[in-house]
């Protein structure tokens, strides 16, 4: 590896923009926001004004801060809140870390290719035209095929999300 495999909010906020007039063309506008303390519990108060929550995974690459170990993950857990109020339409991203086999130092948070953003993204897309926009979500129910198929065991310690206990791997079979 030539360069460090750092997270970069900005691939998430381009792919975002570029998806938007397709995804969501309605009109409206919606922006991209991260906030790294972002949790699964909304209050009801929120509930009620619209907010809504969307958690999702894919695969993912980290880099040990410490001892510069690479490791990749097809179970990166990430968080959205979404909300679309006054024709404004704004999202809040959270990526979880994971901490590194060798050192279990501190989690360090992840790199994502292009493709698996575009992924992640269409999955939350679909998410807001069905909940915001009433149209029928036809990814509620991925193809078997699709599904994640684990070959090695998640190690809960390692993984921030489970510590936070909202990974999503808790959900599969
Ligand atoms: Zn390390
Ligand atoms: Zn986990």
């Amino acid at each position: 590896f030539k360069t460090d495999l750092r997270w970069a909010p900005s691939l998430w906020r381009d792919t975002f923009v570029e998806l938007l007039d397709d995804e969501l063309a309605h009109g409206d506008d919606w922006f991209l926001n991260f906030n790294y303390t972002l949790t699964d519990k909304i209050s009801q108060e929120e509930k009620k004004r619209g907010l809504k929550v969307f958690q999702s995974h894919t695969h993912g690459k980290f880099q040990c801060q410490r001892c510069r170990r690479f490791w990749s993950s097809a179970h990166v857990s990430v968080l959205f809140h979404y909300r679309l109020r006054k024709k404004r339409g704004i999202v809040v991203m959270r990526p979880f870390g994971q901490a590194c086999l060798d050192c279990k130092g501190r989690f360090t948070l992840p790199f994502f290719s292009k493709e698996d953003v575009e992924k992640v993204l269409l999955k939350l897309f679909s998410k807001i035209r069905k909940n915001c926009y009433g149209e029928h979500d036809e990814d509620d129910e991925p193809p078997p095929s699709e599904r994640v198929v684990f070959t090695k065991p998640h190690v809960s310690e390692l993984c921030e999300a489970c510590q936070q206990g909202t990974c999503s791997q808790r959900d599969d079979p």
